[in-house]
């Protein structure tokens, strides 16, 4: 068991997994960010691999989903997959999409965003290095997810969620909490001028964009851009958990994109009402 200061890393279940603290005894709501352990895949998928578009067995995959299903004590056949094209929209999902992208095609072409306030429903979105944005409203019964890789993240993919639950479902903004999960770290976040310029443009000249004279190189805080975001937004800081984690830093822990150059599983963010 890892404790770090908003969530908690357990190595020890069968199915190791990140939780935030705040959430981690919720009568009503479950969760959890997934590791690359307690899977049955193998070879650079191992192990615990949640990806059917990664080259690695669907077989392999499902069992893997009825593990993680397992672990959380959620139905099996209630799985909802997103379809994340690194695009902002957000679609809100009841129980005419059960099974979507895994017990049936995926319907949708471009979908980075989903929530829900139907029970019963677990929703699920994919990282490998993107951050994981987690939207709840325990007093409102209302759960969502949102993938914000670079692109979504200059999209504002996090706001446009806070939005639609504070304009269209009439949700208080002080009664949304947030959770960004495991992703890369400033640490290893190192983009080039060309991607620099466009974080520069969309957050000006900022602490957590920063150059590193000798190489030449930006390195971005995506956790600090998201947090902005949702501040800019209206949700006050101390709403706001944040896992700190570096998939890349952590790469036997978690699946990276970066650190394998894409030979690699893909890791899954799980909500469900009970
Ligand atoms: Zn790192």
């Amino acid at each position: 068991m890892q404790n770090h200061t908003d969530c908690i890393l357990d190595l020890e279940s069968q199915v190791p997994h990140v939780k935030f603290k705040k959430w981690q005894d919720d009568p009503h709501m479950k969760h959890c960010f997934t590791t690359k352990l307690g899977g049955v895949s193998e070879g650079e998928w191992a192990s615990l691999n949640l990806g059917f578009n990664r080259g690695d067995g669907e077989g392999n995959v499902l069992e893997n989903y009825k593990r993680v299903c397992h672990m959380l004590e959620v139905p099996f056949e209630s799985l909802i997959l997103s379809r994340q094209i690194h695009e902002t929209h957000i679609e809100e999902v009841t129980l005419k999409d059960v099974g979507n992208g895994i017990h049936s095609p995926n319907k949708w072409e471009s979908v980075d965003g989903i929530y829900t306030g139907e029970r019963g429903l677990t929703l699920v979105t994919h990282y490998a290095d993107c951050v994981p944005l987690f939207f709840y409203a325990s007093k409102y019964g209302m759960i969502g997810m949102a993938h914000a890789g670079w692109r979504g993240t200059v999209g504002g993919i996090g706001k446009k969620m806070i939005e639609i639950w504070h304009n269209k479902h009439h949700i208080p903004l002080e009664e949304i909490q947030v959770g960004i999960g495991p992703s890369i770290g400033p640490c290893c976040f190192e983009v080039g001028e060309e991607v620099a310029r466009v974080f520069i443009e969309k957050f000006g000249h900022v602490n957590f964009i920063t150059k590193n004279i000798r190489n030449e190189k930006y390195y971005i805080d995506l956790w600090a851009c998201n947090e902005k975001i949702l501040v800019d937004a209206g949700i006050k800081q101390e709403q706001i958990a944040k896992a700190e984690m570096c998939t890349c830093c952590q790469s036997d822990i978690f699946y990276s994109h970066r650190k394998t150059q894409g030979k690699r599983g893909t890791l899954g963010a799980f909500m469900y009402l009970k």
